[in-house]
C-alpha cells in the first residue's frame, strides 16, 4: 500500500456516504474516519437510524443459552463452575467448607447467589461463600463484592488493595488478605493457585490457576472466540499486555475463564488471538515506516494536534484494514473493534516501543 492515498480516499467515501444517508451531523468526525475503517473493507451500510450495521457473530463465539433468570452456570471440571451472562464471567470452587468465588461482576450481581445456591443444593456443598478472590480492581468485575457481606475473607493483589483503598467504594471493599509474587489458596480440599506477573491490563490483575481442574482464570487478556475488547481491553500497559497473552499460555491449562463473553477458552482461542495482536503489531510497523505524514503537515500547517489526529487516524486505518479482513469470520466483532485496537497498537508502537516514525529522530 502506497503512502496514505488508501485510507484518504476510503475517508472521502465513507464522508460522501455519512451525508448521504443524512447522519453526518449525528457522528463526530473521529467516529467517522475510525469506527468507520472497516466498514469500507466489509462492505457494510450504516442501518436505519444511524447505526452501524456488522457482521453475525460467528456461532462458535457464542455461549450457552441463558435461563429465565438471564445467567448460565456449568461445570468445568469436579467441584469448578463458571457463570455467565454472556457479557461477564465469574467462576467459583465448591468445597466441603464452602465456597471459593473469583470475581462479582455487577452484571450478574445476585445471579452470583442463585448460581452458587442451585449447584452447592444439587451436589450437597455448603453454599455459604467463605472466600472471594479478587482478579483486579476494576468495577465491571469485581463491584458486586459488597453482596457477598462483611465476613467473607477477600483476597486480592497488594496493588488491588491500594488502589481500592484510595477508590473508597462501598461496592468494592479492598482485600484484606493480600500477596505480592504468590498465594496458595487451600480450604475443604480445594485449591487455587494466585499468581501475580507484574502489571498488564491493569497493575493488580492476576492469574488464578486451578491446577486440579486444567482451568486458568486471567480476566481482560484473553477473549475466547472474539477480538479483545476496544483498545485492546483498555489495557494500561500495552507492551506488558501482550506479554500476558504467552504468561497464561504458560499454564498447562486446557480450560480458560476469560471473564468476558459467553463461552470458555480452549487453547485454540489463546493461539488465534495472539495471531490477530501480531498482526496488529505488524502491521503498525509496516504502516510507520511507510506512510507519509507529509499532506498532514501541509494540510494543518501550526495546528500540531490535527496533524497528529490525521496522521494517526489514517495509520490506525491502514493497519486495521487487512486485520479486519482476515479476521472477519474466525473472531467475532474483528470489524466492531480491530480500528481501535489498531490505534492503540500504533500509538504503543511509538510511545512504548519506541518507533517514533516521521515524529521522532530530528534529522
Ligand atoms: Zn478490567
Amino acid at each position: 500500500m502506497t503512502a496514505s492515498s488508501e485510507p484518504q480516499r476510503e475517508a472521502t467515501s465513507r464522508r460522501r456516504f455519512l451525508a448521504a444517508a443524512g447522519t453526518a451531523a449525528a457522528v463526530p468526525a473521529a467516529a467517522a474516519l475510525i469506527g468507520g475503517g472497516p466498514l469500507a473493507g466489509t462492505a457494510r451500510a450504516a442501518a436505519p437510524g444511524g447505526l452501524t450495521d456488522y457482521a453475525p457473530v460467528p456461532p462458535g463465539a457464542l455461549g450457552p443459552a441463558l435461563n429465565a433468570d438471564g445467567y448460565f452456570a456449568g461445570n468445568i471440571s469436579g467441584n469448578l463452575y463458571w457463570v455467565t451472562d454472556s457479557v461477564y464471567q465469574a467462576m467459583f470452587l465448591t468445597t466441603r467448607d464452602g465456597v471459593v468465588l473469583v470475581d462479582a461482576p455487577p452484571t450478574i450481581g445476585h445471579n452470583l447467589l442463585r448460581a452458587i445456591s442451585a449447584v452447592t443444593q444439587a451436589n450437597s456443598s455448603p453454599a455459604k461463600v467463605t472466600h472471594l478472590v479478587y482478579s483486579h480492581s476494576h468495577a465491571d468485575h469485581i463491584g458486586a463484592s459488597a453482596l457477598l457481606g462483611a465476613d467473607v475473607v477477600r483476597i486480592g493483589h497488594s496493588e488491588c488493595r491500594r488502589l481500592l483503598l484510595r477508590e473508597a467504594d462501598p461496592n468494592r471493599p479492598a482485600p484484606t488478605v493480600t500477596f505480592d509474587d504468590h498465594y496458595v489458596l487451600e480450604t475443604g480440599g480445594e485449591r487455587l493457585l494466585l499468581d501475580y506477573h507484574g502489571p498488564n491490563h491493569t497493575p493488580d490483575n492476576i492469574f488464578i490457576y486451578a491446577p486440579d481442574h486444567q482451568t486458568l482464570m486471567v480476566v481482560d487478556v484473553i477473549f475466547p472466540g472474539w477480538v479483545p475488547f476496544k483498545n485492546l481491553a483498555v489495557s494500561q500497559d500495552i507492551p506488558s499486555w501482550i506479554r500476558a497473552q504467552d504468561v497464561a499460555m504458560g499454564y498447562p491449562w486446557q480450560t480458560l475463564v476469560g471473564g468476558h463473553l459467553g463461552r470458555l477458552g480452549r487453547r485454540a482461542d489463546g493461539n488465534l488471538q495472539i495471531a490477530y495482536v501480531a498482526d496488529l503489531l505488524a502491521g503498525a510497523r509496516a504502516t510507520i515506516a511507510s506512510l507519509d505524514p507529509t499532506p498532514f503537515f501541509a494540510r494543518y500547517g501550526n495546528n500540531s494536534w490535527a496533524i497528529f489526529k490525521a496522521y494517526l487516524d489514517a495509520a490506525a486505518a491502514q493497519v486495521a484494514a487487512p486485520v479486519t479482513a482476515k479476521y472477519l469470520g474466525r473472531l467475532a466483532a474483528a470489524d466492531v473493534f480491530t480500528a481501535d485496537n489498531a490505534y492503540v497498537m500504533f500509538e504503543s508502537l511509538r510511545v512504548d516501543y519506541g518507533t517514533l516514525g516521521p515524529f521522532g529522530n530530528h534529522p
